[in-house]
């Protein structure tokens, strides 16, 4: 029975059984991308051509704050747990460390974390912190600056690298993601890697994903999860860290240096050794659209059926229906193996990676 009441009442507890899909795999985390835009223009990530400036992108209208905790309630009533804010960039969409405060102010929301560019982190830790996020991922593809400004279009490595010491200085548990390109980036494993040894943070190598019409990805750019392992044990041992999956689809390694140093890398695998068996989450894009997988492009708008005047009820029969049409898995992998295109046509700032 659908009871229609208005968007604008809060969400009512709605019962629901476990949130299992049809193979099996319990679905607890949801992703929400706040917004598309972003104060950087990283080369595999966003469409080429884009204006260089946070508003280069046209506007879309995204769900407000209110519908964002009003569609986070009714997920966490039926049993979702764990919540990761990404984007665009999260951190320039104005009023968000209110909206984070909110949200942890929500029982049964265990978990929320933050991925970001950490452009803006600097100023921001104090505040993310005492509004309750406690995990942050910090995308950073290169060490050298002049290398930063070519692949994200503008030149700041210092802001970022400022923000990741505040953040780790602050006590964050800190997650540098580093996206592994081939003759772009490559030739600094290993100081990544010393990074995981002398920081108190984790190290993640992302396997190059193609993404969306225009994306910048090439096969020969490629580097598999695989090659960066054998690479990475030129320098060091790597311990696989069994059964550890807090990490979701990172493989984590303790590497230990030939002096005895110890620090973890991850490896997130998308291409060559996908996750989706053990795939837990859903998106919520940013104009409101829930989203199964990202390699999958099939969506279904929770943002029309709220400002429809939908239920909580609706709202949650739509999460359920979601995760009862969760796709296997994807084919990426053999997608490329007989074309160059693969992926979705979607693009990775509106559905937040
Ligand atoms: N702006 C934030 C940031 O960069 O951390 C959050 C959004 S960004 C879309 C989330 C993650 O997706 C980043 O770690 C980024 O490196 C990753 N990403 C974007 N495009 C990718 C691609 N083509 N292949 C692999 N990872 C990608
Ligand atoms: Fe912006 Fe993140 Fe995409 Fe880079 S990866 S363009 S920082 S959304």
């Amino acid at each position: 029975m659908n009871q229609i009441m208005s968007p604008l009442e809060s969400a009512v507890p709605v019962t629901s059984p476990e949130l299992v899909d049809q193979f099996s795999r319990t679905i607890s985390y949801l992703r929400l991308s706040l917004t598309d835009r972003c104060n950087l223009r990283c080369r595999y990530c966003m469409p080429q051509g884009v204006e260089n400036d946070v508003e280069g992108l046209p506007r879309i209208d995204l769900l407000s704050y209110d519908e964002l905790l009003r569609i986070v309630r009714v997920a966490v009533s039926m049993g979702m747990n764990k919540l990761r804010l990404t984007g665009g960039e999260p951190l320039v969409r104005p009023g968000v460390m209110g909206f984070i405060g909110d949200l942890s102010a929500i029982p049964g929301l265990d978990d929320i974390r933050l991925t970001t560019n950490g452009v803006l982190l600097q100023d921001k830790v104090d505040a993310l912190y005492e509004a309750g996020i406690r995990k942050l991922n910090i995308s950073l593809d290169t060490l050298k600056p002049e290398r930063f400004a070519k692949i994200t279009g503008v030149d700041c490595f210092a802001k970022v690298w400022q923000g990741i010491e505040a953040a780790c200085a602050r006590g964050f548990q800190v997650k540098l993601n580093a996206v592994a390109m081939r003759d772009v980036n490559d030739d600094e494993l290993a100081d990544f890697a010393n990074l995981a040894v002398e920081r108190p943070l984790q190290v993640r190598f992302i396997e190059f994903m193609p993404m969306g019409e225009r994306s910048s990805w090439e096969r020969n750019r490629f580097i598999s999860a695989q090659e960066l392992r054998e690479r990475l044990a030129r320098i060091g041992t790597l311990e696989r860290i069994p059964g550890c999956r807090i990490d979701g689809p990172a493989r984590i390694y303790d590497l230990v240096m030939s002096d005895g140093r110890r620090g973890k890398v991850g490896f997130i695998s998308p291409i060559s050794h996908h996750f989706c068996d053990r795939c837990n989450r859903l998106r919520l894009t940013s104009e409101g659209r829930l989203r199964a997988c990202l390699l999958h492009d099939r969506e279904t708008d929770l943002k029309e059926m709220i400002r429809a005047g939908g239920s909580d009820q609706a709202i949650a029969a739509s999460i359920r229906q979601t995760i009862l049409d969760k796709p296997k898995g994807h084919t990426l992998e053999n997608d490329l193996a007989v074309s160059q295109r693969g992926g979705c046509q979607g693009r990775m700032s509106r559905i937040g990676g």
